[in-house]
């Protein structure tokens, strides 16, 4: 009997480069330069001109990238900050952690993330009892794009900022331009197991703005502009040296992980047209999904993950409830006039099929072949 196929599996990433990473880890560990040095910076140009920004800002991970995000903004308390309930808990966390009051709105079904038109009703009219809205986190959930189109220019009309939560969108595009470069400023994770992953935490803030990317790049180590010297209250949020070199190397092979993500996903696509009763996943039009995760809905979640894992394929569920429904969130978090039924709904119903790209072809079939038998 074959082992399980992997829902995900970090390992595999490392050992498909291991020669190169193991390379890159010994010349910082013989460096004898540990933190904020050439490597972080070596990587920092990279990313940043792979996304086109002109600034990366790297830290220690996603979260501390909002956080930077937000606080380089001005964000923090008296103001709210409009996102989503179906994300990782992270982007909800990283607004209540610079002080500020998030307001949870509903998304668009299949597509999972923010509806533009529940954005445009509290813009216009905004919830009473909460602070003005001042910034929108737009999250790029499971590697497509959020529907920029509308959300920007709502931002715009409304003088709102606009910041991209970019963490499982590495390299995805809308209308051939590189999300996280088209808001005002962006945020990555590098979280092993997302599609630009290290071997530990770590994260990138990005922006085209020069004089946010210097308060950025200040703020995520105690406010220095120069040594030893705060000119504003700051954090520590850096991305060590090992971890920048790491990710020196992955970025190389972003594009050809990036495209066997989605071979991977067409074969889905097509096992499932093929079922006729679960729908492949939804593409937004105009957008290059990179496939973080591969989601399906089912109505009968649990016997699906169990018929799944008879057939050996591990599954995984982002997220099993939305933020809102999380018992350090429920009834305390501010939601949309109208809630959030089809983030709960959506909560109830995802599931995701393995899908990195360390996927063999025989595991690829055996995920085809377990679909078939559902
Ligand atoms: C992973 C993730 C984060 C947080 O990143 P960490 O590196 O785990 O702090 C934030 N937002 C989204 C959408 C994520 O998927």
């Amino acid at each position: 009997m074959n082992a399980p196929v992997k829902p995900a599996d970090p390992g595999a990433a490392y050992r498909a480069h291991q020669a190169e990473i193991d390379a890159a880890v010994a010349r910082v560990l013989a460096s004898g330069w540990y933190i904020l040095g050439a490597e972080g910076k070596a990587f920092e140009a990279a990313f940043a001109a792979f996304l086109g920004t002109g600034h990366a800002i790297g830290c220690a991970n996603g979260t501390d990238a909002l956080v930077l995000a937000l606080r380089g903004l001005g964000i923090g308390p008296g103001m709210t900050v409009a996102t989503v309930s179906h994300t990782a808990v992270a982007t909800v966390a990283a607004i209540e952690m610079v002080g500020a009051t998030p307001l949870l709105l509903d998304i668009e079904p299949g597509l999972y993330t923010l509806d533009p038109g529940e954005l445009a009703s509290v813009l216009a009219a905004p919830p009473a009892g909460l602070p003005p809205i001042r910034a929108v986190v737009a999250v790029h959930l499971y590697g497509q794009a959020a529907d920029l189109d509308a959300i920007l220019p709502l931002c715009r009309a409304h003088s709102v900022a606009l910041i991209e939560d970019c963490a499982q969108a590495h390299g995805a595009t809308l209308h051939g331009r590189m999300l996280g470069g088209i808001g005002d400023v962006a945020s990555f994770s590098f979280y092993p197991t997302k599609n630009l992953g290290a071997l530990g935490d770590g994260g990138a803030v990005a922006t085209s703005d020069a004089a946010l990317a210097t308060r950025i790049a200040a703020l995520r180590q105690y406010g220095w502009h120069t040594h030893y010297i705060s000119d504003e209250a700051g954090m520590n949020s850096r991305l060590d040296e090992i971890q920048a070199a790491i990710l020196g190397v992955r970025l190389r092979h972003l594009a050809a992980d990036t495209a066997r993500r989605q071979a991977i996903a067409s074969r889905y696509d097509a096992a499932l047209r093929d079922l006729g009763r679960i729908a492949p996943v939804q593409r937004r039009d105009g957008a290059a999904h990179v496939f973080h995760q591969y989601v399906i809905e089912v109505a009968e979640r649990e016997a699906v993950r169990a018929a799944m894992k008879e057939s050996g394929v591990g599954t995984l569920i982002h997220y099993p409830m939305a933020v809102h429904q999380q018992p350090a969130y429920r009834d305390r978090v501010a939601l949309g006039p109208r809630g959030c039924k089809v983030s709960e709904q959506a909560a109830a119903r995802v599931l995701s099929l393995p899908i990195h790209p360390e996927l063999t072809d025989a595991e690829v079939e055996r995920v085809e072949k377990a679909l078939a038998r559902l």
